[in-house]
């Protein structure tokens, strides 16, 4: 059952999530909010990168002032992120902020909370309601003898109902925690109870390396079960990180066509190119394209050019040389330092060549 056809349908600025379609990608600005200039810079960064929805965090007037600005100069929906002072919530709506993303538990009480509800029902956007591991309630801790998932999970379905009880539905939730078993488990049990988008990633994830990995593990277990409207890849470093990692986990699942696949053998001692450096160039180069193909980038003539038929085009090396193999016919055998502008030139003129046509 994929849970994501059966979400609620709900828009963010011109995009729309829910309801079956497209798991949309999420990043947020480490920049200081209240630098419109810099803020606005790394975020079309992002967008370059193909990040769908941004997050900017929102912890005071002049942050809440620039959004104004911010949303002038970007093209994609912008989410602000609120945490303990209701009046930043409502400065950000007022100020264009496309959905915010609040903790109705810690916004200052009931009244609070429903003058942010006011807000954000008079310009119709979306609350995400956030639960994070890391800031569950005492009480729920106790209940279930230490942070779990079901803690979470009743965390998260009270905070909607606080919402909810408020006479609003433009919700949606995440729920985050930087166990990854956790994670899944938590994300299982309320996708049956909650008809709402979910927002999914793993929290904290950590730097570069472990963060991709856990990420990479906890969001494929959760989005293949059909849970998940929105993905974030949250790493320690430059978020343009996290759009490409999350852009590779959705397409590796089949929830995203498009761009140019790489695949690349390991090396071994056959290898007498410098097939390392050749994949990584060519990862690189094809990063732009809008071709739906594979190019295979093998390091020998014993199995390269079997696995390179395979791909729509793809090299095979040699001693010194390598093949370029399109549609599984040798076409031509070059010197290893002209490999790379060969497969440029293919991919140039890749629709000149009555490819894709099919
Ligand atoms: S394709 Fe050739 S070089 Fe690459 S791992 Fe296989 S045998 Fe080794």
């Amino acid at each position: 059952m994929s849970y994501r056809e059966h979400t609620k349908v709900i828009k963010i600025g011109d995009r729309v999530i829910g309801g079956g379609n497209p798991v949309l990608i999420q990043s947020m600005t480490n920049t200081k909010t209240q630098d419109a200039k810099k803020t606005i810079e790394q975020i079309l960064r992002l967008e370059e990168a193909g990040c769908e929805i941004i997050r900017c965090t929102v912890p005071d007037h002049e942050a809440a002032a620039a959004l104004k600005e911010i949303k002038r100069g970007i093209n994609i929906p912008l989410v602000a992120d609120i945490h303990f002072d209701y009046r930043m919530a409502v400065e950000a709506i007022e100020n264009g902020a496309d959905k915010i993303r609040i903790n109705p538990g810690n916004i200052g009480g009931k009244e609070k909370l429903s003058e942010v509800v006011r807000a954000a029902r008079e310009r119709d956007i979306p609350i995400r309601v956030g639960v994070n591991s890391g800031s569950l309630e005492k009480d729920l801790i106790e209940k279930y003898g230490g942070v779990t998932a079901e803690g979470i999970v009743e965390s998260a379905l009270d905070k909607v109902h606080m919402i909810e009880d408020l006479g609003y539905g433009n919700i949606v939730v995440s729920i985050k925690s930087s166990n990854v078993l956790m994670c899944v488990k938590a994300h299982e049990m309320i996708a049956p109870l909650c008809n709402y988008p979910l927002h999914v990633g793993i929290t904290e994830a950590g730097t570069l390396r472990s963060g991709n990995i856990k990420s990479a593990a906890g969001l494929a277990m959760i989005l293949y079960q059909g849970i998940g409207d929105t993905i974030r890849v949250s790493l320690t470093g430059d978020p343009v990180e996290e759009v490409i990692s999350a852009k590779k986990i959705l397409k590796t699942l089949g929830l995203r066509k498009g761009g140019i696949e790489i695949v690349s053998c390991p090396t071994c001692g056959r290898t007498e190119i410098d097939l390392i450096g050749l994949a990584n160039e060519v990862e690189k180069m094809t990063a732009g394209y809008d071709l739906d193909i594979k190019v295979a980038v093998m390091g020998c003539v014993v199995n390269g050019p079997g696995e390179a038929r395979e791909a729509d085009i793809g090299i095979a090396g040699g001693k010194g040389v390598g093949l370029l193999i399109r549609g599984g016919e040798i076409i031509k055998k070059l010197p290893e330092n002209e490999l790379l502008s060969a497969l440029k030139y293919e991919l140039d003129h890749w629709n000149d060549f009555g490819n894709g046509t099919e």
